[in-house]
């Protein structure tokens, strides 16, 4: 496309004009401007290139620059561009729903469609709600989700996440959203099973504590993503999965994220062999080429909903639009005709092993998650497993480690909703050449790091 302005130009109307999100508008912000993407790599309105270590944000699962997509969004715009679900279909939406549908496990049959991840959360909450009044339990209408987990940022969404910092401006929060412990095993007083016992068994406390029967779902990640790629301690979902179903509690299955090859599977759920009984999930469904997220619902919700008065009151204009739609029919082409989830299993020990030569650097406290999701916890002291303090979490992440990443050629993720760590999560066509780009400026920048804050 042709470029209006220049890069200074472009700056200055982005301070002027545009408001980038969590981040200080600071007069001398300056965001980077990227403005072209190919295969792993983006590029700067300067020409430079990156490497995207994080897949834009967790989604570019199939790179970046797929003509197949392109053409797939201008066959459809050319052909119907928009239509309504509100009392109509259109093909694209009803081939993708039933595309997941088969993709799912168990009888998760049905789904709503919505713009993105956010949304997809309000909707199974929403309808985990609706679905316990229509079935003579209208108290049950809490959800239960993990300390530090985000699950987005409209209010309902909002609450769920339990990253403190991001709720209490906005308080007070929709009420009903309690916490459990998550499941990293870094620093954790037990591993393995005990600890998948542990922290299933903190879930089910939380239930017990607000009451059974007050309780409508619990919400997990796969692989819990904020707070650095906490994965799940085995046995964790098998026992998760039994206390709900003896406390009569819906689970839903949070894979945002982790779906549509990431960890190594169409649907993450497989990976652990859990079967939730909704699925929320949007970024990979369509490697970010158009926004769509999607609820995928068990038939044992949508029953009280058939051939009666009741109705899901629910939706949005753009939900299942039909560019969004057939973009993703696409993408789920690649993802199985390249079977690039097979591609992760391949490759995901080759990337695990990449990182873990970093384990001598004297910052690299913890290395942890699982398919081309990974996090690196950092470290004071490795010894003790000490930690920075906030103001020397802010020295090194904001004054230090993000930028240089970014200088030595890296885009990823380094922050510290918890401890501070960095995040990897490259497109699922990257691999070994790529595994030994990543680990190089990782070795670099955090040598780095371990200087400055000495
Ligand atoms: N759920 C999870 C697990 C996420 O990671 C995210 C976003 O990163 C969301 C929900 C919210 O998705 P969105 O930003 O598309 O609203």
């Amino acid at each position: 496309m042709l470029q209006r302005f220049g890069k200074e130009k472009l700056e200055e109307l982005a301070r002027k004009h545009l408001w980038v999100y969590f981040s200080q508008l600071t007069s001398d912000a300056r965001a980077p401007v990227i403005v072209r993407g190919e295969g792993c790599h983006i590029f700067d309105a300067e020409g430079k290139r990156y490497l995207d270590g994080l897949a834009g944000l967790f989604l570019i699962n199939v790179g970046h620059g797929r003509k197949e997509l392109a053409d797939a969004a201008y066959e459809q715009m050319t052909e119907l561009h928009y239509f309504p679900l509100w009392n109509y279909t259109h093909p694209r939406a009803i081939e993708l729903a039933a595309k997941l549908a088969e993709l799912a496990p168990g009888d998760l049959n049905r789904v709503f469609f919505t713009t993105g991840g956010g949304e997809a959360v309000e909707t199974a909450w929403k309808l985990a709600r609706q679905y316990f009044r229509a079935t003579g339990q209208p108290e049950r209408h809490k959800i239960i989700a993990r300390q530090l987990a985000y699950h987005g940022t409209t209010m309902g969404a909002l609450a769920i996440t339990g990253v403190e910092a991001i709720k209490t401006p906005y308080e007070p929060l929709t009420p009903g959203a309690f916490h459990a412990r998550h499941t990293s095993a870094y620093r954790a007083e037990a591993q393995g099973e005990a600890l998948g016992k542990l922290c299933a068994d903190d879930i089910e406390r939380v239930i017990v504590e607000q009451g059974p029967e007050t309780v409508a779902a619990v919400i997990l990640e796969p692989v819990q993503n904020s707070g650095g790629c906490f994965p799940p301690p085995p046995g964790y979902f098998r026992r998760v999965r039994e206390i709900c179903d003896r406390h009569g509690v819906l689970l839903v299955s949070d894979e945002v994220i982790c779906a549509f090859g990431r960890l190594g599977h169409m649907l993450a759920c497989d990976r652990y062999d859990y079967v939730p009984d909704i699925i929320t999930c949007a970024k990979g469904l369509t490697s970010g080429y158009a926004p769509v997220g999607a609820a995928i619902v068990s038939d044992r919700l949508v029953e009280p909903f058939i051939d009666s008065d009741l109705m899901f009151l629910h939706g949005m204009t753009y939900g299942g639009h039909p560019v969004g739609c057939a973009v993703a029919l696409a993408n789920i082409d690649i993802l199985e005709s390249e079977d690039l989830p097979g591609r992760v299993r391949k490759h995901e020990g080759a990337f695990l092993q990449e990182l873990r030569t970093l384990e001598d650097l004297p910052i690299v406290g913890d290395i942890r998650g699982a398919g081309y999701f990974y996090g690196i916890e950092l470290v004071k002291d490795k010894e003790t497993q000490g930690r920075f303090s906030q103001k020397e979490c802010n020295r090194l992440l904001r004054d230090f480690l993000s930028h240089r990443l970014f200088e030595l050629g890296l885009i990823c993720r380094a922050e510290d909703k918890g401890e501070p760590v960095v995040q990897l999560a490259p497109p699922l066509v990257a691999g070994p050449e790529e595994f030994k780009e990543i680990g190089a400026i990782l070795r670099q920048a955090l040598s780095e790091a371990w200087d400055v804050m000495n």
